[in-house]
């Protein structure tokens, strides 16, 4: 896969790519390409923006340097443009983009970008959330970060991303890891038991627990199968004796 970001502060991006992300591109499972919108100025200060037409606060990105920009991009795919008025990114989306071979995440900044552009080159709008940050920039790192677990061979267990949160409609359940004691506070019994096929039972029924308590909004959509409805029933039976 290809990424491209257009951007007025791409040195933003590249401090986040580590980890998992930075591995991905070292690998070469993807090539991240930045482009710094400032080189596209049509000013002598350098500046991409400009007061807004018809008044009212901040300042707007001009049409010109984003196109300057994106046209010198070889292949730029999908064209996305991160915004609070797009449509909210979730893991579904996260898969679909994940298909794609070449894909462009413009960032605006300021009080957003010239809609002229948008409605020339942009693909799809995308928003991470119901609130608004100062820049686009740390939307993409986000949404990169996302898309890149999806690609084969970024994640080393395979299982890991098919068991994650929203993979399967559910949340991943409670995780532990050595002491068995902490503070007192103990770690499950069945999963230091050996029994494989009770230890899968406990982490179903724990991960719907754990859905229908956080998120309601979730498990309501979810069709449990019988079998699953038992070993809730059982766990929740369990969980109310402590
Ligand atoms: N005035 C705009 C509004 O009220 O919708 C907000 C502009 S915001 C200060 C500047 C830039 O940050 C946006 O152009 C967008 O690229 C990015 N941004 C802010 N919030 C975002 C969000 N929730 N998701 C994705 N991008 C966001």
């Amino acid at each position: 896969m290809n990424i491209n970001v257009i951007s007025v502060f791409p040195e933003i991006i590249e401090a986040s790519m580590h980890g998992l992300t930075g591995k991905a591109f070292k690998a070469k499972k993807a090539k991240l390409e930045l482009f710094d919108l400032k080189k596209f100025s049509k000013t002598e200060y350098g500046s991409v923006d400009d007061s807004p037409y018809g008044g009212g606060e901040g300042m707007v990105i001009s049409a010109e340097p984003l196109a300057d920009c994106i046209k010198e991009i070889d292949t730029p795919g999908h064209v996305i443009y991160l915004t609070p008025q797009g449509e909210s990114f979730n893991q579904k989306k996260s898969l679909e983009l994940s298909k794609h071979k070449d894909i462009t995440f413009v960032c605006g900044r300021y009080e957003g970008i010239d809609q002229r552009f948008i409605n020339k080159y942009v693909n799809e709008e995308l928003s991470i959330g119901d609130y608004v940050l100062s820049g686009g920039e740390i939307a993409a790192c986000v949404v990169i970060d996302s898309i890149l677990r999806n690609i084969e061979g970024v994640i080393g267990n395979k299982e890991s991303v098919s068991k994650d949160s929203f993979s399967d409609g559910k949340l991943k359940g409670h995780v532990y890891t050595r002491p068995k004691e902490f503070e007192g506070s103990h770690v499950p019994e069945i999963l230091l038991s050996g029994d494989h096929k009770k230890i899968e039972e406990w982490k179903l029924a724990n991960s719907l627990w754990v859905t229908k308590q956080k998120r309601p909004d979730l498990f309501k959509q979810i069709q449990l199968s019988e079998k699953e409805m038992i070993l809730l029933r059982q766990y929740e039976e369990q969980f109310n004796k402590k």
